[in-house]
């Protein structure tokens, strides 16, 4: 038998239920805040997704030849897609531009909770500002698909890449150095961290500097980066990074919708990419990020473009399936009227798909019965799929226009006519 490749998962009806439904929500958010649709394909260059990412990442790549002997590799990230068309095909687009997709992404990762190697993102991007409303945006549009989804709690951790480069800069680290203290404060392995950044020649009042940052974590954002601030004094670009997640947390309070930010200042997100605010999203009880953002201004001129400012957020949508489950929030759709049509002998079943498209046409859900069972057995099989009605057709009531309309729930039925059927069903509360 056949199995699934180690790490790929098969979406049954529920799960798939589930993805649908919160891609559904996240596409209705992006077009509340103007963000229009592309479709880029899974398959790209490997220099094109190489070219930008994080070692971590491009390291995972699930990479091959194709036939015709081109280096390709599956999208692990959409920013790398979504630029190559930012610098070319949507060049001349006027800015701001915002774009939105979705879909599935491939990364070897290790198979564990919450990490698989094809997961699902609903991407964000905003081009040309370097404003802090645009920052500000990206957080409040991923608090409207939690808030939508009806998840709660969530809460948003937010940094600024701008306060580490501002310390370990003027501290004289290159990027390489640079890379390799930040990808070990991503994993919040500080000493680590702050052991590395002593070799590489950090100074006694630098690595002061990070221990009494990173050690921060406090209730109220405002208070901490007014504490951060104080700490980084020496360091200028690390204060002009500080008053920029000032502007950017002060719109987002202004605004009146309740965030929950907590600000770490020693936060550096995995890509290394980012050159100003960043953020993930978590909710309680589940250690793992559901989505993570931030701003990147370099990167569309690192691709050959002119420069565009931009900042992004990719809302995890497997690890928003996985909270919601937890807090057993159950999707806010509304219920479609299901009806079963059974033909009680193959004489009727022509009369039972024009009955089927028929109701269809008024947005009833109908599967037909298509395995030419008994009607009890039929019958059974509705109920086993839960739908609300069956509508059951005899050549006797056929020749007066009628069928059998059964209430499953109810498990009460009655004659109706054809006429009346949609008007039947659509109005009874089921
Ligand atoms: P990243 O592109 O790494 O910034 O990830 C953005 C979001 O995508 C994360 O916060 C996760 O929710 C989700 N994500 C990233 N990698 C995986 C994975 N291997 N499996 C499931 N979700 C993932």
């Amino acid at each position: 038998m056949f199995k699934t490749v180690r790490g790929m998962r098969d979406l049954l009806p529920k799960s798939a239920q589930k993805m649908r439904h919160i891609e559904r929500v996240a596409r209705d958010v992006s077009k509340l805040y103007g963000y229009e649709e592309i479709i880029t394909p899974v398959l790209e260059s490997y220099e094109l997704l190489a070219a930008k990412t994080s070692e971590e990442i491009r390291d995972r790549m699930y990479k091959f030849e194709d036939l015709g002997g081109r280096k390709v590799a599956m999208r692990p990230e959409f920013t790398a897609s979504v630029a190559r068309l930012v610098v070319n095909k949507l060049k001349n687009e006027p800015k701001p531009m915002r774009l939105f997709s979705t879909g599935s992404l491939y990364r070897y990762d290790e198979p564990q909770y919450g990490r698989f190697r094809e997961f699902w993102q609903a991407n964000y991007e905003l081009f040309g500002s370097t404003r802090p409303e645009a920052d500000a945006e990206i957080l409040m549009l991923t608090n409207n698909v939690l808030k939508n989804l009806g998840l709660k709690n969530y809460r948003f951790k937010v940094g600024h890449s701008g306060i580490l480069l501002g310390i370990l800069t003027q501290e004289g680290l290159d990027d390489q150095q640079q890379n390799s203290v930040r990808q070990l404060l991503d994993k919040k392995e500080w000493n680590e961290a702050l052991t590395v950044a002593k070799k590489v020649g950090v100074s006694k009042n630098g690595l002061e500097v990070l221990t009494s940052i990173l050690e921060m974590m406090g209730e109220d954002p405002w208070e901490d980066l007014v504490q951060i601030k104080k700490r980084v004094q020496d360091y200028s670009t690390a204060v002009e990074a500080v008053n920029n997640l000032q502007k950017i947390v002060k719109l987002v309070q202004d605004s009146g919708e309740q965030l929950e930010l907590q600000v770490e200042a020693g936060f550096a997100r995995g890509l290394e990419y980012y050159t100003g605010m960043i953020f993930e999203t978590y909710v309680p009880g589940l250690d793992i990020a559901i989505g993570g953002g931030g701003r990147y201004d370099k990167l569309i001129e690192l691709f050959g473009g002119e420069p565009i400012p931009a900042v992004g957020v990719a809302q995890g949508i497997d690890r928003i399936v996985l909270a919601l489950t937890k807090q057993k929030a159950a999707p806010k759709t509304p219920k479609q009227k299901t009806a079963a049509v059974i033909a009680i002998k193959p004489i009727c079943m022509g009369k039972a798909l024009e009955i089927s498209a028929m109701l269809r046409k008024k947005g009833v859900f109908v599967e037909l019965a298509v395995m030419g069972r008994s009607i009890r057995s039929a019958l059974s099989d509705a109920n086993r799929r839960e739908v609300d009605y069956a509508v059951i057709l005899g050549p006797k009531e056929l020749k007066e226009n009628m069928v059998v309309l059964k209430n499953m729930k109810k498990e009460e039925q009655r004659t109706v006519s054809i006429d009346s059927l949609v008007q039947e069903i659509l109005a009874a509360s089921s």
